[in-house]
């Protein structure tokens, strides 16, 4: 295989498509040693049939807002590969939501899920609906009309959706709601349900726990063995994600001394207390998508307009927001900053410049694929709890969650290590997870 062969024809292939073609070679470059040294995959033309989506759907979505206006947008659902279990992945609602988009992050699930230990494979969908502004109501009438669409292509054994940017609990509460009035199941066909009907403890908080533990993993294989209290992290994006790696490294000791919004970042000099951790969930339901009324309710934190959070010197900087949100400058900000670690926890958050100058400064740096999986690894637990008709216990589910990030970082530190000691995380979550369905694909046929 030659990445710039496969590159250039998906490029003429594909023209407008640049975060698929970014996740696709970002994954090629990094697997292009290893791959040559099998020609088994080769013969069996395994990339090939790997960067192309095995379907995609997309369909329209009508419905009438609360003034009577009727609106319409596009859904979409990619089931990217399923060699080593139902298509899974979440569905996200941002008005950026297009083929692209949905094709990176599918491409991205793929390794994720193959990463977790566990029988999934990689799927993404949803839809450039805004739910920036929008009352619950119409966000149910959203979810259900997205729903009367999705309902026929999904199942438990086919394809599980969950949440993602802009699709919550609430989301998938009435998502679910719709499913079972459509089809008269009840099986586990949506993760990051409520706990009354089927959801898993520990799962709202599982990508930001997933990603602490996994930097935690980080810090304890370094030479000093280093531990995460008292460190000073960096956070972007104030969701889900933000919301669950603060509460964590709050309870290990660490102090999250930034978190920010598209309109700026919020400086915390002394760090995040247990009321701001709180506050975060709160200022998320507004729906308004800012970060500055922190900086109003909490006067010891300061708002910097428009602004990101890496302009806050930190230890770790933990991008908890979009995909491409940390530029090679912002690399560059960080490590004048004097940063040493930087996990990815959004979906691809660092450019491919960033990427490579924190590579070459010799900084730790993992990527979203390996950080972020703990929240699509809770899914898959979630499914399990749901197919046995059992729910476990907080401490079950977050023992597993926390088995499953040391296993994914002991992959990495297998396929990553490179001759000098320094882990190239990427190379080695890129490797393992491949590694796994490649495999699986070649035993399983051309098919
Ligand atoms: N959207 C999350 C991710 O990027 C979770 C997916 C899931 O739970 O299926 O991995």
């Amino acid at each position: 295989m030659k990445t710039a062969v496969i590159m250039s024809r998906l490029q003429a292939k594909y023209p407008l498509e640049k975060e698929y073609l970014q996740a696709v070679q970002e994954v090629l470059s990094s697997i292009e040693d290893v791959y040559n040294q099998h020609p088994e995959f080769e013969k069996a033309k395994i990339i090939e049939r790997l960067v192309e989506p095995d379907r995609t759907y997309s369909f329209r979505v009508t419905w009438v807002d609360d003034s009577g206006e009727v609106q319409t947008n596009t859904g979409y659902r990619v089931q990217f590969n399923n060699a080593i279990g139902p298509y899974k992945g979440g569905l996200r609602f941002h008005p950026s939501v297009c083929p692209s988009i949905l094709k990176f992050l599918g491409f991205e699930q793929i390794f994720k899920n193959a990463l977790t230990t566990l029988p999934m494979g990689g799927g993404k969908g949803g839809s450039d609906f805004d739910p920036k502004g929008k009352s619950e109501a119409e966000i149910m009438r959203f979810c259900q009309a997205f729903m009367t669409e999705l309902w026929r292509h999904i199942g438990p054994d086919v394809d599980v959706p969950a949440g993602d940017v802009g699709v919550g609990g609430k989301e998938i509460g009435f998502l679910n709601g719709m499913y079972k009035k459509l089809s008269h199941q009840n099986h586990c066909v949506l993760t990051g349900k409520g706990l009354t009907f089927g959801g898993s403890l520990i799962r709202p908080e599982a990508t930001g726990f997933g990603a602490v533990y996994f930097v935690q993993e980080m810090l304890a294989n370094h030479k000093d063995k280093i531990s995460i209290k008292g460190k000073k992290i960096a956070v972007s994006g104030f969701g889900n994600v933000a919301w669950g790696a603060s509460l964590k490294a709050l309870e290990l000791g660490a102090k999250v001394v930034a978190i920010s919004g598209p309109d700026g970042a919020i400086h915390i000099p002394n760090g995040m207390t247990k009321e701001m951790v709180d506050y975060l969930l709160e200022l998320r339901a507004t729906n308004n998508d800012v970060v500055a009324p922190f900086a109003e309710k909490f006067p010891e934190s300061e708002f910097l307009a428009g602004k990101k959070a890496w302009v806050v010197p930190c230890d770790i900087a933990m991008p908890c927001a979009y995909q491409n949100e940390l530029a090679q400058e912002d690399a560059e900000q960080l490590i004048a900053n004097g940063t040493w670690l930087v996990a990815e926890v959004s979906n691809m958050g660092c450019r491919p410049g960033a990427i490579e100058a924190l590579q070459k400064a010799k900084i730790m740096f993992a990527p979203g694929k390996a950080v972020n999986a703990g929240g699509v690894a809770c899914s898959g637990l979630e499914m399990s709890q749901g197919a046995m008709h059992i729910s476990w216990s907080a401490k079950e589910v977050d023992e597993r969650l926390h088995a499953i990030m040391e296993s994914i970082h002991r992959a990495c530190i297998k396929y990553g290590t490179e001759e000098d000691g320094y882990i190239n995380y990427v190379k080695g979550a890129n490797i393992a997870g491949f590694m796994k369905v490649a495999e699986a694909m070649l035993e399983q046929g051309i098919i």
